[in-house]
């Protein structure tokens, strides 16, 4: 799709957040005419789109709260460091949620969620192509497959349930034998059992580096983006909004609220409450010299990836229960850089570190659509682990939706008034 010339004439509207999500939304609506205006007290892409594993992942079609995990829970509050942990301390905050979560893991309720994702999947790669296209930054775009191993038969046994979903959905899975991974890449220790490929995916080597392509195409086609924080949202009873932020009020005819995991608050000003909690992530990136791998790798037991990146190898994942406002816990951190040195103990020194906060809804779906009963009130958030790889997708599936178009895709799985 060719974009239109910028038109002063064009009915604007209002994007709330500068995260991938935001941004793809922001573009996807200004290359169709659209006079839009981004808010972000932040630059664009420096949220959680920053340190993401750079995944653009077709194959995702498993929810996190597979069934049974409520009796992980009791681990996951012992070792502050396994790949999937609760903080004590925020424990009790996260009970509501928490509960969702459980009741989301049953196995018909898993099924149900599952083929939602898969409603939205089979499109994200063409959705990135083209729009990365259009923002000139499609060179950021790998294709290629997903390497996964497993250090242990448990391990191994554990993912049955994943690995069959997966099949069931479509995807092609193909296990190799250690050796056969081993050879694809030389640079790995034999320090797992079991593998596993999975192929016909897009990594991203510069996740900071695709959201500021968008915020920069946006900026060309004469849309605007605003350092303001929204600080409070009313819907109009003739459709629409007024936000107020740092720079005073204003009204819009459409609002689209993608501002992560800080978009709570404004969701229920919207008229839309909903239980958006956060699993925070963290990465580590070590300097990988000419580089050690040639596709991203999933330690599948130890809940991360390791992708070549342009700015070096992006170890990045697991998943931390404990809120918005705790500080980092840099032992997290420092337990994925050593299992990755276990796996690859050529890697070069440590880069930097990071924590994110993935924008997640207990049922492991995004909040994609209007706001329920309100005309001009568009939600999208909540991508948890896959905020990149659905940007494309969802940020025109909005695009549609404001214009009223059918988007053709049924978007009950994700109302907002699911819960
Ligand atoms: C370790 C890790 C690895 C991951 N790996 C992958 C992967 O491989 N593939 C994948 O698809 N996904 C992955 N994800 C998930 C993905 O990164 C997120 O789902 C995605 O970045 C969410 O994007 P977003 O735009 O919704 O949120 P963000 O990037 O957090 O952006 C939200 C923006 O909203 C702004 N904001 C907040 N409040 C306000 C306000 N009141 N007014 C205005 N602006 C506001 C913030 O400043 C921020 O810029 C990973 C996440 C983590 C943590």
């Amino acid at each position: 799709m060719n974009a239109r010339e910028p038109d002063s004439s064009a009915q604007p509207v209002a994007v709330i957040g500068a995260g991938v999500v935001g941004m793809a939304a922001a573009l996807s609506l200004q290359r169709e005419g659209r006079s839009v205006t981004v808010f972000d007290p932040e630059p664009p892409g420096e949220g959680c789109s920053l340190g993401n594993a750079g995944i653009i992942a077709p194959y995702a079609v498993v929810p996190v709260q597979t069934p049974g995990i409520l009796w992980d829970v009791p681990g996951m509050l012992i070792d502050p460091l396994s790949p999937l942990a609760v903080r004590w301390a925020h424990f009790l905050p996260l009970v509501p949620w928490l509960v969702r979560f459980a009741r989301a893991s049953r196995p018909s309720r898993v099924d149900a969620v599952s083929k939602a994702l898969a409603s939205l999947l089979p499109r994200v790669r063409d959705a990135w192509k083209d729009l990365a296209g259009e923002a000139g930054t499609a060179g950021l775009l790998i294709d290629g497959e997903v390497l996964m191993l497993f250090g242990s038969e448990k391990g191994w046994r554990d993912a049955q349930f994943s690995l069959d979903l997966r099949r069931r959905r479509g995807v092609p899975t193909e296990e190799i034998p250690a050796a056969e991974a081993l050879r694809l890449e030389p640079a790995l220790a034999p320090v797992f059992v079991r593998a596993a490929l999975i192929p016909d995916l897009s990594w991203c080597v510069d996740p900071l580096a695709l959201t500021r392509g968008l915020a920069g195409r946006l900026r060309a086609l004469g849309g605007e983006i605003r350092a303001e924080r929204v600080r409070a949202a009313r819907p109009r009873v003739e459709g629409g909004a007024v936000l107020e932020t740092d720079g005073g009020a204003s009204a819009w005819d459409d609002v689209v609220l993608a501002a992560g995991a800080w978009s709570r608050p404004l969701a229920a000003m919207l008229g839309a409450p909903v239980p958006l909690g956060t699993e925070r992530g963290y990465h580590v990136m070590l300097d990988h010299g000419a580089g050690l791998l040639g596709r991203p790798v999933n330690l599948n037991d130890r809940g991360f990836y390791m992708t070549p990146m342009a700015g070096g190898l992006r170890c990045a994942g697991t998943v931390e229960l404990g809120g918005l406002d705790a500080p980092a816990d840099p032992r997290r951190a420092d337990a994925i850089e050593r299992q990755a040195r276990r796996l690859l103990p050529d890697a070069g020194g440590k880069l930097s570190d990071w924590i994110g906060f993935r924008p997640s809804m207990p049922d492991s779906l995004p909040v994609l659509g209007p706001v329920p009963g309100r005309r001009g009130v568009w939600l999208n958030f909540g991508h948890g682990h896959l905020g990149l790889t659905l940007a494309a997708t969802c940020g025109r599936i909005t695009a549609d939706l404001v214009a009223a178009r059918d988007p053709g895709i049924d978007l009950a799985p994700f109302s907002a008034a699911r819960f």
